[in-house]
């Protein structure tokens, strides 16, 4: 039902190797078709929270330990992307990392893989999508990913995860490293994906740029969530301004 939250992170724990504990009880929802923005300093556990979602942890010697991951009705432990990207799932890792030697064409062909063979037409729909919303990787489909921009090539990590159609997207630091002017650029593509239907749940250290597009979000200081709320009541407060919006 819609009004069900569509991911729900209860009560986890995740851990790296025997000992290097990077959550603590994390718990937290993304209503479908929701905008929620988790802060934090480097290091609190944000990206670690984004690959227990999406079931990358295992690939980075991660591991849920405890607590229940749930998308719908299906569980989500951490160890297996497939799952996460059939329910709908698709995290677009931090440092925009495309394939340097494939065209851009060859990248977006990447995208959606874990869903095995679809119909023709259900990937031109995708890549629609995509040209819509990036016409600039359109015009060079042909051209290898390691010549494009920083901002094209951030574009087209955020376009092959589209090729999956999620219906929530995971966005680890999509402004890290662009110029003020590419930030707002991928800004109104975050908010035209989520005007299209889709869920997103934003890691940013640009909390300005984060706040103003989410409804909700959480603040994580060194593996628990500290501070949770309506993101302009967050962007009141206190420690919130100081900390994250560089106000003294
Ligand atoms: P950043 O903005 O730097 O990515 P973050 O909030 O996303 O920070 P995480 O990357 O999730 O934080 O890291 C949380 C903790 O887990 C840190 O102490 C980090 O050193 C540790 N960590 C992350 N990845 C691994 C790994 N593969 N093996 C061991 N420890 C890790």
């Amino acid at each position: 039902p819609e009004a069900e939250p569509a991911l729900r992170v209860e009560a986890v724990d995740v851990t790296y190797g025997r000992a290097l504990s990077a959550l603590r009880s994390v718990s937290l929802t993304v209503p479908h078709g929701a905008v929620v923005a988790l802060l934090g300093a480097n290091g609190a556990g944000k990206t670690t929270l984004l690959r227990a979602v999406s079931g990358t942890l295992r690939l980075h010697r991660g591991a849920v330990t405890a607590g229940r991951i749930r998308y719908g009705t299906t569980e989500l432990d951490g160890r297996d992307p497939v799952t996460a990207v059939r329910a709908g799932v698709v995290q677009v890792p931090e440092g925009r990392r495309v394939f340097a030697g494939l065209t851009v064409e060859e990248n977006l062909r990447s995208g959606g893989l874990g869903l095995g063979r679809r119909a023709p037409a259900q990937v031109r729909a995708a890549r629609d999508r995509v040209f819509d919303l990036f016409p600039r990787l359109a015009e060079r489909t042909g051209q290898a990913a390691g010549l494009l921009s920083g901002g094209e090539q951030q574009m087209l990590a955020i376009g092959r995860a589209l090729m999956a159609a999620p219906k929530l997207l995971l966005l680890d630091e999509p402004s890290l490293g662009l110029a003020p002017q590419m930030v707002a650029r991928i800004a109104d593509v975050v908010k035209e994906i989520n005007s299209q239907g889709t869920a997103v749940l934003l890691v940013e250290q640009n909390a300005g740029m984060a706040l103003s597009l989410a409804d909700r979000a959480h603040v994580l200081e060194v593996g628990e969530v500290r501070l949770s709320g309506a993101a302009d009541e967050l962007a009141r407060t206190d420690a919130v301004r100081r900390l994250y919006l560089g106000e003294t």
